[in-house]
């Protein structure tokens, strides 16, 4: 049965490519009808951030990306879900390493590692490591007396545990993503696995959770493909290779140019959202938008999201939620890195805004109304965003750039006066505001066989009012097929337009 699991760190707001992690874990564990898991990982206090932990459980609530077991859903059998509650696994699992041998104590102070580093980059070599070499150089359980080191424990020195890493190994690992990784254990250096707090470093405790959880794929960002030879190691190391999930790193997310690592700040700079809700940062005080408050809708989002990385293989790329567990696999994640494209994800939300219903745009329509305090008939509602709903992208701009409907314009769009306003033209909307006041029942079709009655009697042409007749009306030079507008304004509301316009 596939078990798969999001397992962020609580040290801010979850970045659009952690929610992309959650949500192919989610759609691949829902296509193997197996269970997806939400595993916070707490163990690194400095950078704890305590209000990240809510973020993450908001943010997936507001996509529906639900995890069928959380600290939020804490079922019992594999939990706790948060790492700094489960502190006795991980000093359990400490202990069989130094046991075995394959973990030792390290005493050193950070003054002599940093003294043994100066050492190494004097005498030229590129990465100074805490390596096979070096360890026998510093103060740790491999170079010191059994008596020695009881004594240091026994006085209560501060401490560190490290790995213990072979010297000549070829540690392979096959990613589905990726294919074979292979890297040579002298690359590898004895990563510290409990911190001198008696917290476990995330290698740890990433390993021992995924094995005590259950978990059958390991699916998440490529930057953690350089510790997977590690975790690869460590699974040997506690007598789990049998049982060692199967590894998907996914392509990192590029910046719109396709150069380099998406970053918070290329989003600041081109002004587009990197997080899904609004992130008050408790460090720097700042408040940053998301996608949600910019206006996206969550169904397109994730619909935007799934293609980052990911392609059906087909020409399709309407997708609801259904349907991209249906259509979902590792085998489609891409190698190379996919650009994020703000543009793709506003054709994402204007095709879901698009085909929504003209009834659930309305109720959306009055709650924004309702917030701009705008006196509106609620009967018009339905025509208003069936009017607009082909030309908008954002939920937003049904008010932004559709008040005219629900209010007299204040301004006229200077380069159609300049252009096309001129006395011959402001007659003849004189004489069209008094044919329509005559009409009886005023709609779309009669709104427009007046006008054509009018422009013959004046000897105009229609090319020449059009745009003047709609500033008239909206204000603006652009918008709507203006029949339907007059339609809906009704005859009324359109003749004191037009005259005001004349004034
Ligand atoms: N806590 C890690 C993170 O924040 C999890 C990495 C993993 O999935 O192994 O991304």
């Amino acid at each position: 049965k596939v078990r798969v699991r999001f397992a962020p760190s609580p040290t801010g707001a979850l970045h659009i490519g952690g929610v992309r992690t959650a949500l192919y874990n989610y759609l691949f564990a829902k296509k193997e009808g197996g269970t997806f898991i939400l595993r916070i990982e707490d163990t690194d206090q400095t950078r704890y951030v305590e209000s990240a932990e809510n973020y993450i459980k908001e943010s997936l609530e507001w996509l529906g990306i639900t995890p069928d077991e959380s600290p939020w859903n804490d079922k019992g059998e594999v939990g706790p879900y948060r790492q700094s509650e489960r502190k006795e696994h991980y000093q359990k699992y400490t202990q069989q390493l130094i046991d075995s041998g394959h973990a030792y104590y390290a005493f050193d102070t950070a003054e002599e590692i940093e003294a043994m580093r100066e050492r190494l980059k004097a005498a030229k070599v590129n990465t100074p490591q805490y390596n096979a070499i070096t360890r026998m150089q510093m103060k740790n359980s491999l170079t010191l007396s059994e008596e020695e080191v009881k004594q240091k424990l026994d006085a209560g020195e501060p401490y560190v545990i490290r790995l213990k890493i072979p010297t000549k190994e070829e540690v392979r690992m096959n990613d589905m993503v990726r294919g074979w990784v292979m890297v040579h254990s002298s690359q590898m250096d004895d990563k510290i696995i409990m911190k001198s707090d008696g917290m476990p470093t995330y290698h740890l405790a990433n390993v021992v959770d995924d094995h005590l959880m259950g978990i059958t794929h390991v699916i998440r960002g490529e930057e953690w493909l350089p510790s997977a030879p590690l975790h690869v190691l460590l699974y040997q190391f506690l007598g789990w290779a049998d049982s060692m999930p199967q590894f998907a790193h996914l392509p990192l997310l590029l910046k719109p140019d396709g150069n380099g690592k998406l970053s918070k700040r290329d989003a600041e700079k081109h002004g587009f959202p990197i997080f899904p809700l609004q992130w008050n940062d408790p460090k720097s005080g700042e408040q940053l938008e998301g996608f949600k408050e910019q206006g996206y809708l969550p169904d397109a989002f994730l619909n935007f999201l799934a293609f980052l990385g990911w392609n059906p293989g087909s020409e399709q790329e309407l997708f609801s939620i259904d349907e991209l567990i249906e259509a979902f696999s590792i085998e489609r994640i891409g190698k190379s890195g996919a650009k994020f494209d703000i543009q793709k994800a506003n054709w994402f939300n204007q095709q879901y805004l698009k085909n929504k219903s003209d009834e659930a745009l309305a109720s959306q329509l009055k709650v924004l109304l309702t917030e701009n305090n705008v006196v509106f008939d609620e009967q018009k509602l339905e025509r208003i965003v069936h009017a607009m709903k082909e030309r908008v992208t954002f939920l937003s701009e049904f008010w932004t750039t559709g008040q005219y409907f629900f209010q007299k314009p204040a301004s006229y769009d200077e380069k159609v006066i300049r252009k096309k306003w001129n006395a011959e033209v402001a007659s003849v909307l004189g004489k069209y505001a008094d044919a329509l006041e005559k009409v009886n029942h005023l709609d779309a079709n009669i709104a427009k066989s007046t006008l054509t009655d009018v422009l013959e009697q004046e000897g105009m042409g229609m090319g020449k009012l059009m745009q003047s007749l709609r500033v008239s009306i909206t204000g603006e030079g652009g918008g709507p097929d203006l029949m339907d507008i007059i339609e809906i304004l009704g005859k009324e509301e359109i003749t004191e337009r037009i005259r005001l316009a004349l004034t």
